[in-house]
């Protein structure tokens, strides 16, 4: 079957550009080719891997998993089932901890990713906050595994741990901790809706109300913070609210939620007095 034709099939099963993409991931072209050469001839085995990746599309899977990569911040990361597929929203935690890293001007800060997934946000800042010690932790091996080799492949010194949010974590204390915690409440509807349900629930949900995870690293990070270090974390859009409340009645100061580019509350964050 020729390219064009096929393409034009796909889109009615798919959007445009996913068909795209797939297209160009199966056949080695970029889009640049795929608009010169629209005659160009899929081979039957082409056909059929294009046919298996449509279908699953249509069925809901993100195109991350299909692809087997993702872009964030401008960097391709490889995410597979076991990582969370890296979202807009959380590139706009990178900008924030960026500011606040400038902020702080401390020339070789330490900073932490909790639950680090595909260690889009570690692998951002190490890569764009040169002097930056960053160090990420996760639960899950599998996801670790995934964010190492990305940091091997964008060549990002980042010190990789399992451990169970800060278990692993002795006697260091960080200027700057940021997390994208589970925070979807486990029995929103959406969790088994389609892109969610393929995605690790360790990573979307806390099993509770979508907070416990956010009480878990607003109580725990005090101890791991330095002096008028700064605690950032992502949460759902209804969430801001409580995570203030928490954050000021765990005593962090200059309490304050940034909106994501769709205008919902997204960022929570505060820093520690500087003296007790
Ligand atoms: N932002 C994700 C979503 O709502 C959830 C990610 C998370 O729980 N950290 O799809």
């Amino acid at each position: 079957m020729r390219l064009d034709h096929w393409l034009q099939a796909a889109r009615r099963q798919v959007d445009a550009l996913d068909a795209r993409r797939l297209v160009e991931h199966v056949t080695g072209l970029t889009h640049a080719e795929l608009i010169c050469r629209p005659e160009t001839w899929l081979t039957p085995a082409q056909q059929t891997r294009l046919a298996a990746l449509v279908a699953r599309r249509a069925a809901g899977e993100p195109l991350a998993y299909l692809l087997g990569s993702a872009g964030f911040r401008g960097h391709t990361l490889r995410v597979s089932p076991a990582v969370l597929v890296p979202r807009p929203e959380t590139e706009e935690l990178v900008d924030l901890a960026l500011d606040t890293l400038r902020a702080l001007g401390a020339a070789t800060p330490h900073v932490l990713d909790l639950g680090t997934g595909s260690g889009a946000i570690a692998i951002s800042l190490a890569l764009e906050y040169p002097g930056a010690q960053v160090s990420a932790v996760d639960i899950s091996p599998a996801a670790l595994a995934v964010a190492e080799a990305n940091g091997a492949a964008l060549a990002a010194p980042v010190r990789w741990r399992q451990s169970d949010w800060f278990t692993a974590l002795t006697a260091e204390r960080f200027h700057l901790i940021v997390a994208n915690p589970p925070y979807i409440d486990a029995h929103d509807p959406h969790l088994d809706g389609d892109g969610l349900r393929f995605e690790p629930r360790l990573a979307l949900t806390d099993e509770a109300d979508g907070l416990a995870a956010i009480r878990h690293i607003v109580a725990a990070a005090p101890a791991h913070l330095e002096p008028g270090g700064w605690l950032l974390f992502e949460h759902g859009w209804q969430q801001g609210p409580a995570s203030r409340n928490l954050l000021r009645a765990t005593g962090f100061q200059g309490v304050q939620t940034w909106q994501d580019l769709a205008g919902h509350e997204r960022i929570s964050g505060g820093y520690l007095p500087l003296a007790p």
